[in-house]
């Protein structure tokens, strides 16, 4: 682990792509087949796979008390240490470099050992449990691999790896063309497993199997209708966007998986979407959304927060907020008679990839499958679709999903394939009178008046992409409810990092949209922007950090703003919802 930890530093401290890919190409090839896998997953900032359902459980706040046991010092220590580095890891560093104790250990563990040690962390309940088997992990390694471990269990690598630069080392490494790593990789959504491929030459047995999700595929923010013409026409199709709980639908005989954008099993969840797919007659993956549904009508975004987080659903929730699943994409079907899988030697359900498929050709087979809709009493719907060519049919596919009581819209290029993982341009997406931006919560403080007592007053941050850091853009104190407030101050109280004063800084865990008026730009944040009248539109527990808006898009959003180019977002503004009317089929 500790070459590993010495490369991790080495990939960061070079800012050139084509170093940081050789460097890594260079490690990677002189891995045993057992190291290669786990090295490879740590390198995307893990400690298991993306699409794997395990999770280590441990905060950010319990780390650091350990962290702080095992460096001999305050816990309050590593709250100012982080404060001053703004990253977990080189905090740990900072503290357990100045510890001034015992000798750091001269061995470190092997990457199989450190990976027990998190399947142990993950299996072991309780905080106090699993923070034992995280000291003596931490006991037995010097400062830079403690560091490192510790970055990995708090998923923030930060050091300017994106997936697809492992994949061009793992090419680089063994000497595989780049497409054939990025389909294998798409296909098992396991980079570990396709490095393992890769350096055996077998990328032509990767398979799509049921049960194991693929990434989804993302839409890039728009706002003027002419720029979406010219990136995606002439002709572009136009979808209703829903304001639900985005879900990949996987259906292998009677069982049904549901997996949500952060690839987590969901199902427990929604039973009703389970319960309506177990009957059909064919095995494959969709792509949609789920939708709070009631007597015909779309019901607000807000009514399914009711459903959220909760390992399933009482009677009296799923009387009061029933669900539908929109689908929008046919993503895979099984090769065999009927649309059944197949069963692969290892007892997977393998089923044939649409993925290179144009839209329309996928939109084809899904509405070929005869979903049961929701209308005829069946729990499912399409996307509402039209096309266009010309900007008033746009904007009037807008105002029209507006009064459907959706969204906006989602613009999707009928010739485009579907890109697991990817914000392309194949699908653009056109939302709200106001545009809102996703961040993340990065301190919080307790409110004045009648929120005296909870903390209600949100700092939050966007991501920066060049230095992969989280910079603040805002505070804001309104938009939730107290029920939210209450639910959301025992949470940051029980993830709180670091308090000066009234201010307390926490895990940068919980993902809000917020909406405002104006952006300017200012000194005053670390983004360089700051917002005029910023409130908090919803909170977003569907959606990870690593999802939030970036300096990037939020210069995009500056600059369409300031070129007053709103003229579509308006029209929706001014249309409220007339006629109660959901998805069709
Ligand atoms: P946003 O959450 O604003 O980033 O928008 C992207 C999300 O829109 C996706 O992740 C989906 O959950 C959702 N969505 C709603 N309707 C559609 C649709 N017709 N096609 C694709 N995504 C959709």
């Amino acid at each position: 682990m500790r070459r590993w930890s010495e490369l991790a530093e080495r990939v960061g401290a070079t800012t050139r792509t084509s170093e940081k890919t050789a460097l890594l190409a260079g490690y990677l090839a002189t891995l045993t087949p057992e190291e290669l896998p786990i090295a490879v997953v740590f390198l995307t900032g893990r400690p298991f796979a993306e699409a794997d359902q395990r999770a280590a459980g441990l905060g950010w706040s319990a780390i650091s008390n350990v962290v702080a046991e095992a460096a001999g010092v305050e816990r309050d220590e590593v709250g100012r240490a982080y404060d001053r580095h703004s990253d977990l890891g080189l905090a740990v560093e900072d503290v357990l470099d100045g510890a001034g104790h015992a000798p750091p250990p001269e061995t470190s563990p092997t990457l199989p050992e450190v990976a027990h040690a998190f399947e142990a962390i993950e299996q072991a309940s309780g905080p106090a449990r699993k923070s034992i088997i995280l000291r003596d992990l931490l006991a037995r390694s010097d400062p830079t691999t403690a560091k490192a471990i510790v970055k990995i269990l708090g998923g923030e690598l930060r050091i300017g790896l994106r997936e697809g630069l492992v994949e061009s080392a793992i090419s680089q490494a063994f000497g595989r063309p780049l497409d054939e790593v990025k389909w294998a990789g798409m296909l098992t959504g396991d980079v570990g497993g396709t490095a393992a491929l890769a350096r055996d030459d077998a990328l032509a047995d990767a398979k799509l199997s049921l049960f194991h999700p693929l990434k989804f595929m993302l839409a890039s923010p728009a706002e003027d209708a002419a720029e979406i013409l010219r990136r995606l026409g002439p002709s572009v199709w136009l979808e209703d966007k829903y304001d639900g709980i985005r879900a990949q639908l996987h259906k292998g005989g009677r069982d049904v998986r549901l997996y949500s954008r952060d690839l987590h099993d969901i199902s427990g969840q929604f039973p009703e979407v389970v319960e309506a797919a177990r009957p059909l007659d064919w095995d494959g993956v969709m792509d949609g959304e789920i939708l709070a549904w009631k007597d015909d009508v779309v019901l607000p975004f807000i009514s399914l927060q009711a459903r959220l987080g909760r390992k399933s659903p009482s009677d009296a929730i799923r009387a009061e907020v029933p669900v539908i699943y929109v689908a929008f994409d046919l993503l895979a079907l099984g090769a065999a008679t009927g649309g059944r899988a197949d069963r692969d030697p290892e007892g997977d359900l393998v089923v044939a990839p649409f993925l290179r498929e144009a839209l329309q050709v996928r939109r084809a087979r899904l509405e070929a499958l005869d979903l049961p809709l929701a209308g005829a009493g069946g729990g499912f719907a399409l996307s509402h679709l039209a096309a266009t060519d010309t900007l008033d049919g746009l904007e009037a596919a807008f105002a029209a999903a507006r009064a459907r009581r959706n969204e906006g819209l989602m613009v999707k290029d009928p010739a485009s394939g579907y890109s697991p993982g990817r914000r392309g341009l194949g699908w653009l997406k056109m939302k709200k009178a106001l545009a809102t931006i996703d961040c993340v919560v990065v301190g919080v403080e307790v409110g004045h008046g009648k929120r005296h007592g909870v903390l209600s007053d949100y700092t939050f941050a966007v991501r920066d992409t060049a230095t992969d850091r989280l910079v603040n853009i805002g505070k804001a104190y309104s938009g939730l409810t107290d029920a939210e407030i209450l639910e959301m101050t025992r949470w940051f109280e029980a993830h709180t990092i670091a308090q000066f004063g009234r201010y307390r800084q926490v895990e940068p865990s919980v993902v809000v949209e917020i909406a405002f008026d104006v952006i300017v730009r200012s000194k005053r944040h670390g983004s360089g922007f700051s917002l005029r009248f910023p409130r908090i539109a919803a909170l977003r527990p569907d959606k990870s950090p690593d999802e939030i808006d970036t300096v990037d898009t939020v210069t995009v959003l500056y600059e369409g703003l300031q070129s007053g180019a709103e003229h579509l977002v308006t029209a929706g503004a001014r249309t409220g919802p007339t006629r109660p009317a959901g998805p069709s089929g």
